[in-house]
């Protein structure tokens, strides 16, 4: 028989309780989810500004399939760029004051895009140890040497930025210093100014993942280059934004290079034009209401309070918060328990995690409210302790 690889490791990943199958959800809204026809209070959804559902994204959605059609019905450089796409990256620049933003399907796709874009054979790429898996496989991919530095290490990123300058010949070598705004499994950030200032004494590119930034941090939503120049920014619109696809903020030249030579943006449709236009929209709320941020804030702040102190919580100051439990059984257990208690947070194990450090990753959104937080710590120390 051929193909006996698919069921053997399914029976290996039951095994090892890394097994994953989908839930269909019936409806989510802001802070619920209701799942199997039972209703949860949601702390697994990457809606942190909670503007899904929002009814001026709706109008604007609605605004936009009607001017522009739900469907781009090209790729950028054929006939799929439209205004709606040209006036979403316009406000885009103007948000991040970048020179040029182009629009991609997806994050994993614009990652894997910029990962093999500028990974010719002379580049280095140095990759934090907690890159998400799009940086990672585009890395691989691409004909750079990848050097990964440990989590937030700013002291080995440096050491091994010196080493290699010291060990390249007179030959072209290109730097590129590549980490996540905040983290998505730990919800930590970067240390973005720390990482400018080295990039700039190696004359190196910073590029910096804010899926999990953008909206989130800034006075105005702006992000990890809110205080500090990054050189390439890329963001989802399928987390704070609450639509879909993804941007790269960059200069120039950049922008140029990847209109030519990108296969991702080149050999793919434009995004839906309507949901561009509605993007607009999310950005425009995103950027004024800082309220939604100031509650996240808040609440989280709350959250950390009320745990007990045998609960093993990564500190952060973004949405995210992640309670390491161990192994995969004990954390689906959890999980497991907290379910029955009406709250819905999903296990993240190996390998998005690291071995024997399964967790719960629980997201609080604009959404939630005082009584939500309490009754979640409250059932966390329960179950825990
Ligand atoms: C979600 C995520 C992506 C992928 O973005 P999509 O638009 O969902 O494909 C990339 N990087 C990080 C850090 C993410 O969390």
């Amino acid at each position: 028989m051929t193909f006996e690889f698919l069921k053997h490791d399914i029976k290996q990943q039951k095994a090892r309780a890394r097994y994953r199958a989908r839930q269909c959800v019936a409806e989510q809204s802001g802070r619920e989810v209701t799942i199997n026809g039972k209703q949860y209070l949601n702390f697994s959804s990457n809606d942190y500004l909670g503007l899904n559902h929002h009814r001026e994204i709706n109008k604007a959605l609605q605004e936009g399939a009607e001017r522009f059609g739900t469907c781009a019905s090209g790729s950028s450089l054929i006939t799929g760029y439209s205004y709606a796409h040209q006036s979403l990256e316009n406000d885009i620049c103007e948000w991040l004051n970048k020179p040029k933003c182009l629009l991609f399907a997806s994050g994993f796709s614009a990652n894997t895009a910029m990962m093999q874009v500028l990974g010719n054979k002379t580049c280095h790429i140095y990759l934090d140890k907690l890159s998400h898996a799009s940086l990672i496989d585009g890395a691989l991919a691409s004909d750079a040497k990848i050097k990964r530095f440990l989590h937030n290490d700013t002291a080995q990123l440096s050491r091994l930025l010196s080493k290699s300058q010291t060990n390249t010949s007179a030959e072209e070598t290109n730097n590129i210093i590549v980490s996540e705004g905040v983290f998505s499994m730990d919800g930590d950030q970067a240390k973005v100014s720390s990482l400018a200032q080295i990039a700039k004494q190696h004359q190196a590119m910073l590029y910096l993942d804010d899926a999990h930034s953008i909206g989130v941090v800034g006075e105005k939503g702006q992000g990890s280059s809110a205080n500090t120049e990054v050189d390439v920014v890329m963001a989802t619109f399928g987390k704070a934004l609450a639509t879909s696809g993804a941007f790269v903020a960059c200069d120039e030249s950049l922008a140029d290079y990847l209109i030519n030579f990108s296969r991702h943006y080149v050999y793919s449709t434009a995004i839906s034009p309507a949901l561009a236009w509605a993007t607009k929209k999310s950005i425009e709320l995103a950027q004024k209401e800082h309220w939604r941020r100031i509650k996240i804030q808040e609440l989280s702040l709350l959250l950390m309070s009320k745990l007990s102190n045998k609960v093993k919580l990564i500190q952060s100051a973004s949405s995210i918060h992640a309670i390491v439990i161990g192994d995969e059984t004990s954390t689906l257990n959890v999980c497991q328990k907290l379910r029955e208690k009406g709250i819905w947070l999903t296990a993240i194990r190996p390998p998005t995690v690291p071995i024997n450090s399964s967790r719960l990753r629980v997201t609080i959104t604009s959404s939630h409210n005082a009584k939500d937080i309490n009754y979640l710590a409250n059932c966390i120390n329960e179950v825990i302790a």
